[in-house]
């Protein structure tokens, strides 16, 4: 096993999206425009409902994957593939926007706390015009490994024979959500080839002498372990590991191409009412 270090390390900042919501962005910022595969990563973490009342109503996507997970609160979704419904607190939805989806993503509550992670991940050429798909899964469908007093919730991929309900064949997508306690150390296995990054959004970690204090993106280096060591609060972070595409990336806001004349061909379509190709096609399975 060769040990990962950390290569960057980068401070998330609030923006705002959507109606008017604030989320705090570390992929996606100008320290770090895209680690491909990953377009965006925004954490969403507030109980002030000022700072996500007013919701995502309806938006377009194009080109990519949007990967949401809960940790508390409550967000109902509808779509223009007919799909509808409310995720709660460790629940998780994957929608392939591909050649393109128009949704809307609004809080299901109206005081508490709102927490979660949104991540965009890109699509290669070839699946960018394809059909769109959805799929969502609830707390009780996502397997957790206990892991010398490490919970590790096994979101996408697989951690060791645990296999996540959701699997991305494209990037070979893993996404852990972990729960280090105090003083813990955690090893936890990568693919070689992967781009991996960690998000620590309580606590704080210590990976090979580099500390990652909360709400700090963490980029790794080579390797094929991460050997995470956590502060005296213990840590909470999300690991997410997948395959780079290495193919061009032109974004514009809600549609990431690989040429201008492709964003361009997605303003117009959009404009022209032509971006949904597939309306209402209810599937839950992909
Ligand atoms: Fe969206």
């Amino acid at each position: 096993m060769t040990e990962r270090k950390v290569k960057q390390l980068v401070g998330a900042m609030a923006v705002s999206e959507g109606a008017g919501v604030t989320v705090h962005r570390s992929i996606g910022l100008p320290a770090l425009r895209h680690l491909d595969p990953f377009l965006m990563l925004d954490h969403f973490s507030s109980d002030d409902p000022d700072d996500y009342i007013a919701g995502f109503p309806d938006h377009p996507h194009r080109g990519f994957i949007t990967f949401t997970y809960m940790l508390a609160g409550r967000m109902e979704h509808r779509d223009s593939m007919g799909n509808s419904g409310v995720i709660t607190a460790g629940g998780v939805q994957w929608m392939k926007a591909a050649s393109g989806v128009i949704h809307s993503e609004m809080p299901k509550q109206t005081d508490g706390l709102m927490q979660g992670f949104q991540l965009w991940i890109n699509l290669p050429a070839q699946h960018k015009m394809s059909e769109p798909a959805y799929q969502e899964h609830p707390a009780d469908r996502i397997p957790e490994v206990v892991d010398d007093g490490t919970r590790v919730k096994v979101v996408a991929g697989r951690y060791g024979d645990t296999v996540a309900p959701v699997q991305d064949a494209t990037t070979q997508l893993t996404y852990l959500h972990a729960q280090v306690p105090a003083g813990g150390v955690w090893s936890c296995p990568t693919l070689a080839d992967a781009s991996v990054f960690a998000y620590v959004y309580d606590g704080d970690a210590e990976v090979a002498q580099t500390k990652i204090p909360a709400h700090q993106l963490a980029v790794f280096g080579s390797g094929d372990q991460i050997r995470l060591h956590a502060g005296e609060q213990g840590a909470r972070l999300i690991v997410v590991a997948g395959k780079p595409i290495g193919e061009p990336i032109v974004q514009y806001g809600p549609f990431v191409m690989n040429t201008r004349e492709e964003i361009h061909d997605a303003f117009t379509d959009y404009e022209r009412g032509r971006l949904v190709r597939h309306k209402a096609r209810v599937n839950s399975t992909a």
